[in-house]
């Protein structure tokens, strides 16, 4: 008999007061009798409509199966069929827009946990089990990857399992992209993450690091070296900005540079001695993971007071609904509605307010989501010593630059249904494609590109 209870099973977090003052994991995971629980809500329905919200199509009544039955190398084994990273997908993925969105159990009551049973079987296995090497017959093919994220890391990992000579060409001093330098530890611990990439070295990708493509070697001398396929997972790191007055103001930071001194350069931890201003008052723009993730950590740092600033309501913010629900626990203050218009600073350069303006809701945009209008008149100022932008990111134009026939539609570079660019032997995905997107939709988009580069090769 399933368990019909209407809610999810509770997930252990750590106390929102307690909380805003570290950089710990926020949630602890389910215990076994939690998963249990929780996979028992899963009517194993038939058809799984849930699987076709996934991007990668996890089996996901597989696996939870598993979990009822006990066995939970198999039930690892399931996701990892479909999913490279499934310690960081249970984590982070948007599960509320995806595999629990159709969720049959999601029509009346709540969605089953598929998120957190799938990080909990992610985490069993990192605990318990040995997470075996197979290390593949070398088929004497070469293939190089641009980037370390989620897109390159899942490419070169399906490819080294069919017997490739992966080589991992990565801009940044670590790999793991975003993952590492954006997503902040107290939502997905950087050992869970490192823990994954050096599985993927031991089953023989080599990555080099602070090799930034376009600038120390380029994409014709990789194919001179001898690679017969290039496949480009830059990600989309330059972040936009408002072009409002005084964004040059000392203060004022993109999210990603906020971010990467927290994560990468670890400012977090106090026996580092990282150059960030460490905030009283701050405003952090934009409504998204990357905005709630800059406010969180600002918090942490040790701000008294964290606005969000955001032009719709609520109910248009692109965050995570847990995201949200975290930010308002541990005290962000959301000034909804709100547009910023010019940056204040004082004689010194550095930064005093914010001057916004009030908006309404409008009709709907080609986006289909309302679109705010200026409320004359309603200028105010809000009191702060740091900017942060989080209003979005482009793909860096360099590979583009230097690369010739390499087609971009407004700096994203285009592919075929294959993940084919207008080069021969070069594909691409993840954010580089899409613009700014989701982890699980650039791993997909490495996984089909890794099919797409093994066909290409073996038709040569
Ligand atoms: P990236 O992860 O950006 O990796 C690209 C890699 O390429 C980087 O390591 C970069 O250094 C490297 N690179 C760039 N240029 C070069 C070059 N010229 N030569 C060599 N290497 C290069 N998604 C979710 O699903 N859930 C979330 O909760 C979530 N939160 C987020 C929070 C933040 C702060 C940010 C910034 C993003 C978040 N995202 C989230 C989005 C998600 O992380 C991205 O969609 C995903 O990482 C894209 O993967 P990628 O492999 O395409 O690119
Ligand atoms: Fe859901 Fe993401 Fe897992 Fe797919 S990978 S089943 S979308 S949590
Ligand atoms: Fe289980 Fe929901 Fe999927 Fe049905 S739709 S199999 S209840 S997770």
């Amino acid at each position: 008999m399933p368990n019909m209870k209407p809610d999810k099973t509770p997930m252990p977090a750590q106390d929102p007061i307690v909380r805003s003052g570290n950089f710990e994991e926020v949630e602890y995971g389910y215990t076994h009798e939690m998963a249990l629980e929780e996979a028992q809500r899963c009517l194993q329905c038939k058809h799984a409509p849930c699987m076709t919200g996934c991007p990668v199509h996890v089996q996901i009544p597989n696996f939870i199966k598993c979990i009822i039955d006990g066995d939970m190398d198999l039930a690892y084994d399931t996701i990892r069929q479909t999913s490279s990273l499934p310690a960081v997908c249970g984590r982070v993925c948007p599960q509320e827009r995806q595999c629990e969105k159709i969720c049959v159990r999601g029509i009346k009551h709540e969605a089953v946990g598929i998120g957190r049973l799938e990080r909990y079987v992610a985490d069993w296995k990192m605990k318990n089990g040995s997470l075996e090497i197979k290390k593949a017959e070398p088929n004497g093919h070469k293939v190089a990857i641009l980037g370390a994220g989620p897109a390159g890391l899942t490419c070169a990992g399906d490819l080294c399992a069919k017997g490739y000579d992966v080589t991992i060409y990565e801009a940044l001093h670590t790999a793991g992209g975003v993952l590492m330098y954006g997503i902040p530890e107290f939502r997905l611990p950087k050992e869970i993450v490192q823990k994954e990439i050096d599985g993927l070295r031991e089953s023989g990708v080599k990555i080099e690091t602070n090799m930034v493509i376009g600038r120390v070697l380029s994409i014709d001398e990789l194919f001179e070296m001898g690679f017969e396929a290039v496949f480009i997972g830059t990600g989309a790191g330059l972040p936009r900005f408002m072009n409002i007055p005084g964004e040059g103001l000392s203060g004022v930071y993109s999210a990603n540079e906020f971010l990467t001194r927290i994560n990468l350069m670890k400012a977090y931890l106090h026996d580092y001695d990282t150059p960030i201003n460490r905030p009283k008052c701050v405003a952090v723009i934009g409504g998204g993971n990357v905005a709630m993730d800059a406010a969180r950590s600002a918090k942490r740092l040790g701000a008294e007071k964290v606005y969000i600033v955001y032009r719709r309501s609520e109910a248009e913010m692109p965050a995570r609904l847990e995201e949200i629900h975290h930010a308002k626990e541990e005290g962000i203050i959301f000034q909804l509605l709100h547009n910023p218009v010019a940056i204040h600073g004082d004689e010194e350069g550095h930064v005093t307010a914010i001057e916004c303006v009030k908006m309404e809701l409008g009709e709907p945009d080609e986006s289909g989501r309302r679109s705010p209008i200026a409320v004359e008149g309603s200028n105010f100022n809000l009191e702060v010593d740091t900017v942060i932008m989080a209003i979005g990111n482009s793909p860096n134009p360099l590979i583009c630059q230097t690369t010739d026939g390499l087609e971009d539609r407004r700096g994203c570079i285009v592919v075929d249904d294959h993940m084919k660019t207008s080069r021969e032997g070069v594909y691409a995905g993840g954010d580089t494609v899409t613009g700014a997107a989701t982890v699980i939709l650039a791993m997909g988009a490495g996984k089909d590109a890794a099919a797409a580069i093994d066909e290409y090769i073996n038709s040569k």
